[in-house]
């Protein structure tokens, strides 16, 4: 049994990078850049007013100003401003030649004629310089970035109207399982609902992977096999839940096995979770998850994402906070990590969820985010600080 981090290291060591596109820039949310994006243009592009109000020479401001012209934001000053003169100027356009500040339209005494005087105590020169932000060829967003809003705003800027991503990760996800029904059936004695088939889809739409969900595979090698070898052939990943323990009628590791998949570990020293299966084969690769659905949940959140992730070109950083229990946590001694979830309480604190298992689904929807007990601890008093990896 390896520990988590062990694992983890051999996953990431083995993934590999898929392929790019360019798309519009408007469908470009969340996808992965697979360029550094350079500006082409200095940003802003011209001196550039920052206030409504007069651009003149400093030296100038205790004076009665004759003003010389108006400009507008977008168009381009005529003339330049000598001494004893001013430009009425718009917030964003371009500062005329000769002045070298702007004063604002809410300090001069009511403008009689074509002159204005400053009343102000003093001003700021309330100028933008050009290249002040970005120079031109400067890098603007870096490979690997996951687009968000405000980067879409930069691309938009800086006229990358097709930015070059990460192609998404085609995902298969098969449960398996005899007891399985779909959400739609009411269970029958003995049966349950397939829960972690459609969680798994949510988990990996929500990291931009284009997830199949495949049909409930039952215990039968040959029914699960016909499955594996359909998912196999139409993605890039596929996740099995359930059947990787040791029970007599667990048969995923074998079916994976019998596609020559290499299987790299096949239990983690972690809880919820334990017997988590992660193979390769050239280019393929799989991951067996443990029934349970906060184990499934789990597993996902701390292997698979940012696995996913890094197929694309990104380093996922999990968020962290760190905030003190509200009340102690004891458990029995064990030789493996514990992932317990949590929920955010009052302003820096955390407290435990009622939590049976991790078969217990519902304490997930819950739950803010993981606490991770390290193996051998047996209590984490009250008030201590914890880090809570935030769940999304
Ligand atoms: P297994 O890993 O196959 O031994 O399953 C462990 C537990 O998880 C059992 O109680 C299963 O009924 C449950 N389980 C397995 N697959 C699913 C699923 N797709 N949705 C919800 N629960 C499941
Ligand atoms: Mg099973």
């Amino acid at each position: 049994m390896i520990k988590l981090a062990g694992a983890y290291e051999v996953m990431m060591g083995s993934a590999r990078r898929l392929g790019s596109e360019r798309v519009e820039i408007s469908s470009s949310l969340n996808r992965i850049l697979t360029e550094d994006v350079l500006s082409d243009i200095d940003m802003p592009p011209f001196n550039k007013s920052l206030r409504d109000g007069y651009a003149c020479r400093r030296g100038d401001l205790a004076k009665e100003l004759t003003i010389i012209e108006t400009i507008r934001a977008g168009y381009v000053p005529h003339k330049a401003v000598g001494p004893g003169q001013c430009a009425k100027i718009m917030t964003g356009a371009v500062l005329p030649e000769g002045a070298d500040c702007v004063f604002m339209k809410e300090y001069v005494e009511k403008p009689t004629g074509n002159t204005v005087h400053f009343v102000g105590e003093g001003t700021e020169d309330n100028i933008c310089l050009k290249g002040e932000d970005v120079k031109r060829g400067e890098i603007v967003l870096r490979a690997g970035s996951k687009i968000a809003a405000q980067h879409i705003g930069v691309l938009a800027c800086y006229g990358c109207v097709e930015p070059l991503v990460s192609l998404r990760p085609r995902v298969g996800v098969i449960a398996t399982g005899d007891e399985l029904v779909g959400p739609c059936e009411k269970p029958a004695f003995g049966q349950i609902r397939n829960s972690n088939g459609y969680q798994l889809a949510a988990q990996l739409r929500s990291v931009g992977a284009i997830a199949t969900n495949y049909s409930i595979a039952v215990d039968v090698i040959q029914v699960q096999n016909d499955i594996v070898v359909k998912a196999i052939s139409e993605n890039d990943v596929v996740i099995l839940s359930g059947g990787v323990s040791v029970g007599d009628y667990d048969f995923v590791r074998e079916v994976l096995r019998a596609n020559k998949i290499k299987l790299l570990f096949e239990k983690i020293a972690v809880k919820p979770g334990r017997r988590v299966v992660f193979g390769v084969s050239d280019e393929f690769f799989c991951f067996g998850l443990p029934g349970n659905p906060v184990s499934t949940f789990v597993m996902f959140e701390l292997l698979v994402k940012p696995f996913l992730y890094k197929m694309a070109g990104h380093k996922f950083e999990p968020v962290v906070n760190y905030r003190q229990l509200t009340e102690t946590i004891t458990r029995g001694k064990t030789e493996r990590d514990s992932w317990l979830p949590v929920v955010f309480v009052e302003e820096g604190k955390v407290a435990e969820i009622e939590y049976h298992g991790s078969g217990h689904i519902n304490a997930l929807s819950e739950a803010d985010g993981l606490i991770c007990i390290p193996a051998d601890v047996v209590e984490v008093k009250k008030g201590t600080k914890v880090a809570v990896r935030q769940i999304s």
